[in-house]
């Protein structure tokens, strides 16, 4: 085994990190491809740059955050976070009590981790699963949850998402909907309502997610339950601060709802080209993917390394060859080890899809020759 915990995890996005700045400083900018679908992007003019003071900025831009979030994501009032997480984190800390329970449906496991986390920090009972059928509200539930886009963008059905929220409202218990890529990718590509107007208690959206905006967390939702959040995310050191707030701001001012539908187009193509050669990629919404299993599915030579272990050696192939970022690499501890090639964002544009697979091939190619060599593995994700 190669990646064996979170300190791993750590250590070999440091080293993707490095490999990226070295990409830049010697080749330039132009010979990375992101196609991880969290593009993040700064945008932002002088004169708003020179308003970023601790105090001035706040007063300026977190107020024309309430317009601009409230309009993307519906809602009474929103809250801008350092990430997502941290807003899931806040939520749970502020509604979740000890020994109560917390149920989760989603369309497909697994669940992000900052949900199980948070739970497990405040000494709650946490439930999930992606069986509809299956789901229940236990006695003592302080929160359900529903994601609404799952990690590896699997979009959850609207009629489940109704009826999960009726099964909470009936029982006066909140629910808060993790919507970080889902806040467009559901309402733009499968025309569903935004999660406010589901009947959402909270819904949180990640900014750099299939939009031109910074890493942060914007949470939307009810008035009474946001300020009370607010102050645990303020207590913690949770909120964005004002240089984040600005560049929201300017992401969600800048989305552009045609890339993603273009996108959601080009995939068929470039999922036709990889199944002449592979079995077992799958389509995404906006582009295609390969799951650790379904990747050792296709490795039909012996070796000792997991199935994460080979998504992340790919993955480090990918980057080092052809400036090819996705998320196993460059992802934060806990991150989906599934291979994504998301269409969706700028790098991915202009990028000729056939010449896209070829270097998806040659770089499996590559897979092959090394992985019955663990220190050649170990030297591909750990030393740049
Ligand atoms: C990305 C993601 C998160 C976390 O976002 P961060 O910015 O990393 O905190 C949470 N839930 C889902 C479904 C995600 O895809």
């Amino acid at each position: 085994m190669i990646i064996n915990n979170s300190l791993d995890e750590v250590r070999k996005r440091e080293n993707a990190l490095s490999i990226i700045k070295n990409i830049v400083e010697n080749n330039g900018r132009a010979c990375l491809f992101d196609l991880t679908g969290l593009s993040g992007g700064f945008i932002a003019s002088p004169s708003e740059l020179s308003l970023l003071e601790t105090y001035v900025g706040p007063a300026i831009f977190e107020d024309a955050l309430q317009e601009v979030g409230i309009k993307h994501m519906g809602g009474e009032k929103v809250l801008a976070l350092n990430r997502t997480s941290s807003g899931i984190l806040a939520t749970i800390l502020t509604l979740v009590k000890k020994d109560s329970n917390v149920v989760h449906y989603l369309a497909k496991l697994p669940a992000h981790p900052s949900i199980p986390r948070s739970c497990n920090l405040v000494g709650a009972n946490y439930f999930e699963t992606d069986i509809f059928e299956e789901f229940t509200i236990p006695e003592n539930t302080s929160l359900v949850v529903i994601t609404g886009s799952t990690m590896d963008h699997q979009v959850i059905d609207e009629a489940e998402f109704k009826r999960i929220i009726q099964m909470a409202h009936e029982r006066n218990i909140p629910v808060m909907v993790d919507d970080a890529s889902g806040a467009r990718l559901r309402t733009v590509v499968f025309n569903q309502p935004r999660a406010c107007d589901l009947g959402a208690d909270i819904a949180i959206t990640s900014t750099d997610k299939l939009m031109p905006g910074p890493r942060g967390g914007l949470m939307a939702g009810r008035r009474d339950l946001i300020d009370e959040i607010k102050v645990k995310v303020n207590q913690f050191g949770l909120e964005a601060q004002p240089p984040l707030v600005l560049a929201m701001l300017n992401g969600i001012k800048n989305f552009n709802g045609e890339n993603l539908v273009k996108s959601y187009n080009r995939k068929d193509q470039l999922s036709d080209l990889l199944d002449l050669k592979f079995n077992n990629f799958e389509k995404t919404p906006t582009g295609v993917m390969i799951s650790p299993e379904g990747l050792a599915g296709e490795v039909n030579i012996s070796h000792n390394l997991s199935d994460d272990d080979l998504a992340f050696i790919f993955s480090f192939i990918l980057l080092k060859d052809y400036g090819i970022i996705t998320i196993p690499a460059v992802g934060m501890p806990g991150a989906s080890p599934t291979i994504r090639f998301d269409l969706s964002t700028r790098d991915a544009f202009n990028l000729n899809l056939k010449d896209l697979s070829k270097k998806i091939e040659s770089s499996f190619d590559k897979l092959l020759d090394v992985i019955p060599n663990e220190e050649k593995c170990r030297e591909i994700v750990f030393s740049f």
